[in-house]
């Protein structure tokens, strides 16, 4: 099945495995504790394709043990690992509307809805006020499995919402971006979230407060052309792809071949697009140092 699994080498970092108690598995059976590992949920790195258990990754904040690949993460685990306390959660009362009547191959409540049972959201964006460090801010955090965390009025409504809770609190805001784009179901309301993220960002900065951007895999579209790019500070995750149209498309129009690195993170930091790229263990002290320092902190 797997060879890491088989030879010991990825385990939780916690229990090794096989003395970790297993309800009902005698570990002195080796065939009973064989099946015990196989099937313990594993997520399978898309870069190395070692085989990691749940738990492991968990702990390790989705990076891969092996080879250091980052992970996708939940917006809602991704908040509760950012802040060392929640204090409240903004924006539910928005949920998502139809206001087109938008039908493709399946209507547009019928893939919002989808999009609810698989992830537990109602949109796709996660807005959460707590204190990072002791530090009081807003973050939010873009989910890209709610229907590529596309941005639509509810996503805009809620970012808005951030902004102004920020601004009425005096405290910074963090966005981790993660989107395809503009959400083409909600057509032009979706497009005017751009002019309107905008704007709540011009708010927060006249208020003389930070706001800080950490560009997750991948980041495109219409968030890209708006929210995430008007940051005071630009931090990326290491090999996070971040552009405005694809590099597929780029390469029909120009017609040129575009080689890797092109839109990764580490591209974009040679050209001057980003200000750093920040391993994910050190994402935390780093937004803490950073706003620390723009709000003149000790
Ligand atoms: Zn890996």
């Amino acid at each position: 099945m797997n060879q890491q699994v088989k030879s010991g080498k990825v385990l939780s970092p916690v229990t090794p495995w096989t003395e970790r108690a297993v309800p009902g598995i005698d570990v002195a059976d080796e065939q009973q504790s064989l099946k015990a590992i196989y099937t313990e949920p594993t997520i399978e790195c898309p870069e190395c394709h070692a085989l990691v258990t749940r738990t492991a990754m968990s702990f390790n904040v989705y990076v891969c043990p092996q080879c250091d690949e980052h992970l996708r993460m939940k917006a809602r685990e991704r908040l509760n690992w950012f802040f060392d306390q929640v204090n409240s959660e903004l924006g539910q009362e928005f949920v998502a509307k139809d206001p087109l009547n938008f039908v493709d191959s399946r209507a547009y409540p019928a893939r919002i809805k989808e999009a609810q049972q698989k992830t537990g959201e109602t949109e796709a964006l996660v807005v959460m006020q707590g204190q990072l460090k002791g530090l009081s801010m807003v973050a939010c955090a873009f989910e890209f499995d709610f229907m590529a965390g596309s941005m639509g009025t509810v996503v805009g409504d809620r970012f808005v919402q951030a902004g102004e809770k920020a601004i009425a609190l005096k405290q910074p805001l963090v966005c981790f971006a993660s989107s395809g784009g503009a959400r083409m179901q909600e057509g032009m309301l979706s497009l005017m979230q751009m002019a309107r993220t905008a704007a709540v960002v011009e708010r927060v900065k006249a208020a003389g407060l930070p706001y800080i951007v950490v560009l997750t895999h991948p980041v495109y579209g219409g968030v890209t052309a708006s929210l995430a790019m008007i940051g005071d500070v630009h931090i990326a995750e290491p090999k996070a792809m971040i552009g405005f149209a694809g590099k597929r498309v780029i390469e029909q129009t120009v017609r040129e071949k575009l080689e890797e690195p092109f839109q990764r993170a580490e591209f974009l930091l040679d050209h001057g697009v980003i200000d750093q790229i920040v391993h994910r263990h050190a994402l935390r002290d780093t937004v803490y140092r950073i706003v620390s320092k723009l709000m003149n902190l000790p």
